[in-house]
């Protein structure tokens, strides 16, 4: 029997002795008194050899096919040294190795490696075919390298060694891994969990709400609000240089640049309040909104991410523009009668100063300042009731006796002197009695109902012609119980009014299309049909654009809602 052989039998000899049941002691038994130089000497000479061979070996693997690259592996190189020092520590026949899957330095490197692989994105059972083809690898060596007077049973220890603080070492860094796994997935539980509250309560902000990373500008998170607000999907911009596809837009019509946007300077350190912006929305329409943005800082005071929050402010601005429009046409609505009562007046003082002032010319005179108060005043008191009716506080009226010929005559005077283009023409149907229409009406609104009937047929006929005031009774009406009629209705030849504009003529501000370029605050009607209704009476009327229109009010004489 050989050398070998015989060596070869005690090692089997005393792994069987220990029955395999504790792998300590039987690899124990295995190395005892195992020469170990020849087989450390060997792999520190070969340690390029085997760990270039383990690189191609392990770059063969398909879970490597995407990237080669990724099969370099920093903790390899030092798990082989490990492993070498272990087998170097045991070397002399007298000296033990110690217990090789309790090796510090083994565990070390294999779960440095492990855990490389693993954020490189690899599953355990790839690490441990990496492990496995290490350990082929130095067995390849072993057996390649050893020469004829190498014992046997050193080479077998020594392989041992290997094998034993390899799988230790493997066992621990999988382990070790698989609890990491454990824990990163608790905690991506968790943060999923945290995201979604996070989004019901970002959902429930009535304001859109964007955030980005920093310095990137990278689109992070976003609410509903956001995309309802935008009319369209909120860009996922991996930069600011995406913003682009935003759509703010300056007053000329320029664009935003991604730099302009308040998130984008929040990113760079700026904190932006209530700032108004006009925006293209996705479907085309134009808003304004009002924008607020601040960087997020990290507790070094590093800017890690920036936030946005802005909400509509459209319907505001358009309220906030169109009372100043109204204001603006007010005040011409006033200004104009007390200019008239001005210039009257100072007309009046330098005939008196001069000392002859005839009593028909003082009376007519007086008069038309009468009459100019008296509009101004209507004006006035018509705006009142607009602030009641804002206030929900109810219109009462004083009802007397009120002769609405007489009314719509002195009214048609006072008009007359103000305009030469115009004829105003007053005509009485037959059942007009006599000279007087008599009924129960509040005679100051209804005043205010003939003047700004008027007032608009002169306004809206620039170019003059007949303005014809038509009153009359009507008194076969198909509720016999009812009482009669008074109607007054006022045609002009002036501009019409579209067809569009006839429904909504009535509601307040209405103003229609072809009427924008003359003074006017679109309370006039609104208010006229307020009293006209109030009396128990209708408004109705018949228009061509271009060709004239013709108002009509009907009034019940006794006054039906008369208290
Ligand atoms: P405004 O102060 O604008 O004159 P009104 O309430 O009196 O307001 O009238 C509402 C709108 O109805 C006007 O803006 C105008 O477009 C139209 N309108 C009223 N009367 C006439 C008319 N006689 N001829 C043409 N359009 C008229």
């Amino acid at each position: 029997m050989s050398g070998t052989r015989r060596q070869a039998e005690e090692v089997a000899a005393r792994a069987a002795g220990h029955g395999g049941s504790d792998p300590d002691r039987r690899v124990h038994h295995f190395t005892q008194g195992a020469d170990l130089t020849a087989v450390s000497d060997l792999l520190t000479a070969r340690r390029d050899e085997v760990l270039e061979r383990w690189l191609a070996a392990t770059t063969a693997q398909p879970f490597h096919a995407d990237r080669a690259s990724a099969a370099v592996a920093d903790d390899i190189p030092d798990l082989f040294d490990a492993l070498v020092a272990l087998l170097q520590r045991g070397a002399a026949r007298e000296s033990e190795p110690g217990p090789p899957q309790d090796d510090s330095a083994v565990i070390a490197a294999a779960q440095a490696h492990a855990r490389a692989r693993f954020r490189q994105g690899l599953a355990a059972p790839d690490v441990l075919t990496e492990f496995r083809l290490l350990r082929q690898e130095i067995g390849r060596a072993l057996r390649l390298g050893l020469g004829s007077q190498t014992q046997t049973g050193d080479a077998l220890a020594a392989e041992l060694l290997v094998h034993d603080g390899l799988d230790g070492a493997s066992y621990l860094a999988l382990a070790a891994l698989t609890e990491h796994e454990a824990e990163r997935r608790r905690l991506a539980d968790e943060l999923s969990v945290t995201r979604q509250r996070l989004e019901a309560i970002l959902d429930q902000i009535p304001s859109g709400l964007v955030l980005a990373e920093a310095p990137s500008g990278k689109i992070l998170l976003y609410n509903n609000e956001a995309e309802r607000l935008l009319r369209h999907p909120v860009v996922a911009a991996e930069s600011y240089h995406g913003y682009t596809d935003y759509a703010a837009v300056h007053a000329d019509g320029g664009s935003y640049t991604p730099e302009e946007y308040p998130l984008t300077c929040a990113l760079f350190g700026e904190t932006t309040r209530d700032y108004e912006l006009c925006y293209r929305r996705g479907d085309g329409t134009y808003t304004w909104f009002s924008v607020n943005a601040a960087p997020i800082r990290d507790q070094a005071g590093t800017i890690i991410a920036a936030v946005t929050i802005f909400t509509d402010i459209g319907e505001r601005k358009r309220l906030q523009a169109e009372r100043a429009a109204f204001f603006a046409r007010l005040g011409h609505d006033i200004k104009n009668p007390l200019a008239a009562i001005k210039s009257l007046a100072q007309l009046l003082l330098r005939q008196v100063r001069r000392g002859d002032v005839p009593a028909d010319i003082l009376s007519a005179r007086l008069t038309a300042i009468d009459d100019s108060t008296g509009r101004a005043l209507r004006r006035l008191e018509g705006l009142l009731d607009v602030v009641r009716d804002d206030h929900s506080q109810s219109i009462s009226l004083h009802r007397e006796p009120t002769d609405l010929l007489a009314l719509v005559n002195r009214l048609v005077l006072a008009y007359q002197v103000t305009t030469e283009q115009h004829q105003l023409v007053v005509e009485t149907g037959a059942q007009a009695a006599g000279d007087t229409l008599v009924g129960w009406w509040d005679s100051g609104r209804l005043e205010r109902v003939i003047d700004n009937l008027l007032a608009n047929a002169i306004k809206y006929s620039p170019n003059g012609g007949a303005i014809t005031v038509r009153v009359c009774r009507e008194t076969a009406r198909a509720d016999a119980s009812a009482g009669p009629l008074a109607v007054v209705s006022v045609t002009d030849e002036g501009i019409g009014i579209p067809a569009a504009d006839l429904l909504q003529l009535f509601e307040q501000f209405h103003r229609a299309s072809n009427a924008q370029d003359y003074p006017g605050t679109g309370l006039g009607l609104w208010a006229v049909r307020q009293i006209v209704e109030l009396h128990g009476g209708t408004i109705s009327v018949d228009s061509r654009e271009g060709q004239g229109s013709t108002f009509t009010v009907r009034l019940p004489e006794g006054g039906r809602s008369a208290p």
